[in-house]
């Protein structure tokens, strides 16, 4: 048995558990992080690719978006289609200039593990069989195997940082929490294709087949997604069927359509919205995909996550260097509110653009209606440009230690 003891120990080497290790680094607090999967597990995973502003801000702010800065790519505006017609939304012009930026959500994990590597402070990967516990003492615990060795890791607090599927969530006891959930009858298939993006913005197409959206990650990679069944065997879709109904839902009546490539991934997501509140149970503080979940059409989960832990931050540095407990105590309440607006903004997006089953006419025609007031009104393009840029952070930068 191997034991250790540090300050915060971290559950999860996701976005949410990896910024809050370099954001303790910087305030000189000691953390130590447990991850599940290998590195290159961690790294190669395809996930977000939208970056609010507030996000780009706080990467930079940290000392981490050297590669943001050299490969992200920023965009100013993006496009709604429906009717065979794109129509811009100047993100930059409505909100004063801010923009979002594109930039994989695996280039984000490897920047920051490199950082966390250069601290030289502890991540251990590929740890099996990972527990939390003594979470309501001032003392809570991680216990893993690692290399063979059990190992114990003694905390002032614990970061449950380890996403949707993770073992904090659940070590909560029962009747502390409540969950707000709602399924969505359809999924999304995304790819990674090798062709060079036909527009420099994303589209999201509202078609009579159903939601497509067309993104980017490279000026040589396009990312595309289709509506399909929730629970829709990848199987179904050869790559040939995948391009006809790319095509078929995305080209506009202007000759507009994505470039045809080599299809190198594919899957299908479900989608869900959900938050477990309090996000706080003792010693133990949720954060991220752990505590909430939103369907991916907002671009808002890597988002949210970075907003919390920036919270959590704040509180413990107060917590550690005054002994101040009140922010440890508000966090739950702090987060929660930018979270049910990003679950608003990114259920509305969602039950815009997507056809439902059983849907009747009087939907589809509001639907179109919503689209058509989307893009004729400048107060409803403003409402959806600041919401998707990022509503602003709860806390500010210098709160939680960086200038
Ligand atoms: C298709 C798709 C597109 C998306 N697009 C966007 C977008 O454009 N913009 C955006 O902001 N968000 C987007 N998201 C959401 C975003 O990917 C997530 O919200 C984000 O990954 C949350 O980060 P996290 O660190 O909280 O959780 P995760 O990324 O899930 O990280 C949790 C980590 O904990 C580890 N873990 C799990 N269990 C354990 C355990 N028992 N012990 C130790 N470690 C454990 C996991 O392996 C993982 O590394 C998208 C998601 C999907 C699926």
């Amino acid at each position: 048995m191997r034991s250790l003891k540090t300050q915060v120990g971290i559950v999860g080497a996701g976005p949410a558990g990896l910024l809050l290790g370099q954001l303790l680094h910087l305030n000189g607090i000691d953390s130590v992080i447990v991850e599940n999967r290998s590195r290159d597990y961690v790294i190669d995973r395809v996930r977000a690719g939208v970056l609010e502003q507030g996000t780009v801000d706080l990467l930079n702010a940290m000392g981490v978006g050297a590669g943001l800065q050299r490969a992200g790519l920023r965009h100013e505006g993006l496009y709604v289609s429906f009717g065979g017609c794109r129509h811009r939304i100047d993100l930059a012009e409505l909100t004063g200039g801010k923009a979002i930026t594109v930039y994989g959500q695996n280039e984000v994990v490897r920047d920051l593990i490199d950082a966390r590597t250069m601290t030289t402070r502890p991540l251990y990967f590929e740890a099996e069989r990972v527990s939390v516990g003594a979470l309501h003492s001032s003392s809570p615990v991680i216990r893993f195997q690692h290399g063979g060795t059990d190992h114990e890791v003694h905390c002032d607090v614990i970061a449950g940082c380890d996403g949707f599927h993770g073992i904090c969530r659940p070590s909560i006891p029962a009747g502390i929490l409540t969950v707000y959930e709602r399924s969505y009858p359809f999924g999304w298939l995304g790819i990674l294709a090798e062709a060079a993006p036909s527009s420099d913005e994303l589209v999201y197409t509202y078609h009579e087949r159903g939601f497509a959206l067309f993104s980017m990650r490279s000026p040589r990679i396009t990312r595309l997604y289709l509506q399909v069944p929730p629970d829709e065997p990848i199987e179904n879709w050869p790559d040939d069927a995948i391009w006809d109904e790319m095509l078929v839902r995305m080209t506009t009546r202007d000759g507009w359509r994505p470039t045809v490539g080599r299809i190198i991934q594919k899957g299908v997501t479900p989608m869900r919205s959900f938050v477990a509140a309090p996000m706080r149970y003792g010693r133990l503080f949720l954060a991220g995909d752990s505590a909430h979940i939103v369907p991916p059409t907002g671009a808002k989960g890597l988002n949210l996550a970075a907003s919390d832990v920036l919270v959590l931050a704040r509180a413990l540095k107060a917590f550690y260097e005054r002994g101040r407990t009140e922010w440890l105590d508000e966090y739950s309440d702090v987060c929660v509110r930018r979270v049910w607006k990003a679950q608003r903004f990114s259920w509305w997006m969602t039950s815009t653009l997507h056809r439902f089953a059983d849907e009747n006419g009087f939907n589809h025609h509001r639907q179109l209606a919503d689209l058509d007031y989307l893009t004729s009104s400048r107060a409803a393009m403003t409402s959806l440009a600041e919401q998707y840029v990022g509503l602003p952070m709860e806390v500010s930068f210098e709160s939680a230690g960086l200038c």
